[in-house]
């Protein structure tokens, strides 16, 4: 058993700052801002928040070189907390923000983006260089909605192995460079998915610490629930080292999600699990927990909204995706019967992969209705 009750595989332990994950230390529970980063008082105090729930890490996202100066000035208000950047699309910046964090998370789904004459081994040898050169760990997070395109090419059909294969690429390219410290996530929306792709990657790569994650869960409950059903499982087998849980909540209720950590650590240990038969079968909403690149804070009161106005529908077997930013909003939704994503003004509306326009926040509810209750018909 490890420190907090909870069965440990043998991973090897990655340092993070002054917090180790892995090698049998207890599971450490992260979290991340959703603050705007450009806005250092608010990311300051979300730091704080978080850290004094618990957090051991946390992650801030940085689109790209303005927000550098904000993150040197959080930096220095926040000592004593470990921080971990999420490079977002645009891997290059890792080397000016290496200064200020512990950690730096890219997406391999993301690095053809940029620099597309450059290979994909150039650019995470130069990722595990600055990782090495600042003493900072490394999560290689993958997102089964957004894998590399000549994965999804090579297991044509099979998102999952294209997902899980990728993982284990990108650790054996950092075990050939004889960088080591580093974790992986594999996340999903679907916790069946988060299950499997864990599973399947524990399997594969025993020795590397897993930070596990259930992307977009939503608004708690539901959330946690999904969160819960693939957490509770993989730490019963003693797979994963550190956990971030994901909520749709408004900043002041943004600890929960730290909250939330504890306590599913602590049935777990306990033995206590959830049992709910029938969920998933009926009407789904996923949304996103936020971040730097909201633009318009009513995002959050939005996917609420959402929530309340598709009760009626709950027997349905209807997806419906609420995201936060216009950036990642038109690919996360696209597995969604009926996908939203805000802008600053105004909120993006598609049914499956069909725009149907940008509409006023006080709008959109009443579009979104029709459209539900259309699809509705149409599968009676
Ligand atoms: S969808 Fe956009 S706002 Fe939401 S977490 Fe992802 S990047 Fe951030």
């Amino acid at each position: 058993m490890a420190q907090n009750g909870l069965k440990f595989r043998t991973t090897r332990p990655v340092k993070v700052g002054s917090t180790i994950v892995g090698g049998g230390a207890p599971v450490v529970v992260q979290s991340m801002c959703a603050t705007k980063t450009m806005d250092i008082d608010a990311t300051v105090a979300q730091v704080r928040q978080l850290a004094g729930a618990g957090a051991k890490i946390v992650r801030i996202a940085l689109d790209n070189e303005k927000e550098v100066a904000a993150l040197k000035e959080i930096r220095a208000q926040t000592r004593g907390v470990n921080l971990s950047v999420d490079l977002q699309e645009n891997y290059r910046i890792a080397d000016k923000v290496a200064p200020y964090v512990d950690k730096i998370r890219y997406n391999p789904g993301h690095l053809h983006h940029i620099e597309k004459s450059k290979s994909i081994p150039d650019k995470v040898r130069w990722l595990a260089d600055v990782a090495r050169d600042h003493g900072l760990a490394i999560r290689i997070g993958v997102n089964c909605g957004s894998v590399a395109p000549a994965f999804l090419e090579k297991y044509a059909g099979d998102q999952m192995t294209a997902m899980v294969e990728s993982a284990v690429w990108h650790c054996e390219m950092m075990d050939s460079y004889g960088f080591d410290r580093f974790v992986v996530s594999l996340k999903d929306s679907d916790p069946a998915k988060v299950l499997e792709g864990n599973r399947r990657f524990a399997a594969r790569r025993p020795d590397v610490p897993l930070h596990l994650g259930v992307t977009e869960a939503g608004l708690p409950p539901d959330g946690i629930i999904k969160t819960r059903l693939a957490f509770e499982k993989l730490l019963a087998e003693g797979i994963g080292e550190t956990i971030r849980v994901s909520l749709t909540l408004p900043h002041e209720r943004k600890h929960e999600e730290v909250e939330v950590g504890f306590q599913i650590l602590r049935d777990v240990a306990a033995g206590r699990f959830i049992s709910v038969p029938d969920f998933g079968k009926g009407l789904n909403i996923i949304s996103c927990p936020s971040c730097s690149r909201v633009e318009n804070d009513k995002f959050v009161e939005l996917a609420q909204a959402v929530k309340e106005m598709s009760v009626y529908a709950a027997a349905h077997k209807i997806t419906i995706a609420v995201m936060g930013c216009r950036v990642n909003g038109p690919g996360e939704t696209d597995d969604a019967d009926l996908g939203l994503w805000c802008g600053p003004t105004t909120v993006n509306l598609k049914r499956k992969d069909t725009k149907l326009g940008n509409f006023r926040y006080d709008e959109v509810l009443g579009k979104l209705r029709l459209e539900l209750d259309k699809l509705i018909a149409e599968r009676a």
